[in-house]
């Protein structure tokens, strides 16, 4: 078979686009005095806050996203640290979708600032999937002044893979020739979906490189492993079968907070789950999503973590309704009373259209009047900041 017809039917058309550093290169754009410095978004270092970005700069000193910002602060005493600004990198994020989607309507994005473009028909209108690729990156720059690594290939592994092997500022090809020579030195972290846990199960096999995996063999893989062996050996022959599924948006919205102390008080959980649940609500509007199942996230003083979800009958934006859920999955499912809360935090998964779905926890009009509240809050909040408003709690103590 020549070369021409091997990639015939693999046609270099997936791309996956992921923004370098993306929320502090948000600020640095915004704040040009940043520039070349070490800028780390997160919690204040003094308190138990952890990172959530930072720049090339910064990561030269061995910070890296979800480490806690004492630990980031003690590696790079120079750190300019600058507070989260979620509005903002969604404002910017759906900037970024929106150039994504003027090449094809056929884009996934995996999370705010990453995505997958299947651009299988746009090539007669923008040129070959590399040719697009180039295009994505030219406009992000010229239009957002971001930078973006951009992976192409003919299945969406090789692509994500590819967009990650020379970040930032990254253009990495894939072709089907490529495989053999590209995978098999690379390690096994680089198989997606292969995190810490599933490391650490595949080295004590004796795993530690891709090659090793593709030596290992399917069959033995599957008797270790099972299905995921099976999945995993398919990766380490460049081999994926999933399609790029196009989608209005990522698939979960949170938020999440640590606290300076532990909380032992079920009151002070009350206010803070209000204060995330309306994070968590503004950010479902400004998606224009709404949330089907509510899920509330608790870090006990010593670490332990539970999850518990609701799911319901109508999907909802409205912070009341967030709120009500997840208070009463904190008070009867988490095992709150009597312990110390290191963390909370609420995610809304299952996003659907708003409006959609049958019967609702609220009457119509109550429902009403909610939305017109969260609707003056979030203009508030666009206008004076986002700490500008705190909603009363309940209702008695809004009088
Ligand atoms: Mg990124």
């Amino acid at each position: 078979m020549s070369r021409e017809t091997a990639s015939a039917d693999k046609p270099l058309t997936i791309l996956h686009v992921d923004m370098d550093a993306f929320y502090a290169a948000v600020e640095v754009r915004d704040h040009p005095e940043l520039r070349g410095k070490p800028v780390i978004v997160g919690g204040p270092s003094r308190s138990r806050g952890v990172v959530s970005s930072a720049t090339y700069e910064a990561r030269k000193f061995g910070v890296r996203s979800a480490m806690p910002s004492a630990q980031a602060a003690r590696l790079c005493p120079q750190g300019v640290f600058m507070p989260v600004r979620m509005e903002r990198y969604l404002e910017v994020s759906r900037e970024v979708m929106r150039i994504f989607r003027s090449f094809t309507p056929l884009v996934e994005p995996l999370s705010l600032d990453e995505a997958f473009l299947d651009v299988a028909g746009a090539e007669r209108l923008f040129g070959d999937g590399p040719a697009i690729g180039r295009k994505i990156k030219e406009r992000i720059r010229a239009e957002l002044g971001l930078v973006a690594s951009v992976g192409v290939s003919y299945v969406k592994y090789l692509a994500k893979l590819a967009s990650d092997l020379e970040k930032p500022d990254g253009f990495v090809i894939i072709r089907p020739e490529d495989v053999e020579r590209r995978l098999p030195p690379l390690p096994i972290s680089r198989l997606w979906g292969v995190g810490p846990k599933t490391e650490s199960r595949l080295q004590a096999l004796g795993l530690r490189t891709i090659g090793d995996v593709r030596a290992a063999g399917e069959e033995r893989l599957v008797r270790e492993l099972g299905d995921f062996g099976a999945h995993i050996s398919r990766l380490a022959r460049g081999e994926d079968d999933r399609h790029v599924e196009p989608s209005w948006d990522a698939k979960s919205i949170g938020a999440e907070r640590t606290f300076e102390r532990d909380l032992s008080a079920l009151a002070s959980m009350e206010r803070e789950l209000l204060e995330i649940a309306e994070d968590v609500g503004s950010r479902l509007r400004a998606e224009a999503v709404a949330a089907r199942t509510v899920q509330i996230k608790v870090r006990f003083h010593d670490f332990r973590t539970i999850t518990r979800s609701r799911t319901l009958e109508r999907p909802t934006d409205i912070t009341r309704e967030i709120f009500d859920v997840a208070r009463d999955l904190l008070q009867e499912k988490a095992g709150v009373k009597g312990a110390r809360v290191r963390l909370l935090g609420i995610q809304g998964q299952n996003l659907a259209p708003p409006g959609t779905g049958q019967g609702t926890l609220f009457g119509e009009k109550s429902r009403a009047k909610e939305r017109r509240l969260d609707k003056v809050i979030d203009a508030l909040r666009h206008k004076m900041g986002h700490d500008a408003v705190v909603r009363a709690r309940t209702r008695e103590e809004s009088r």
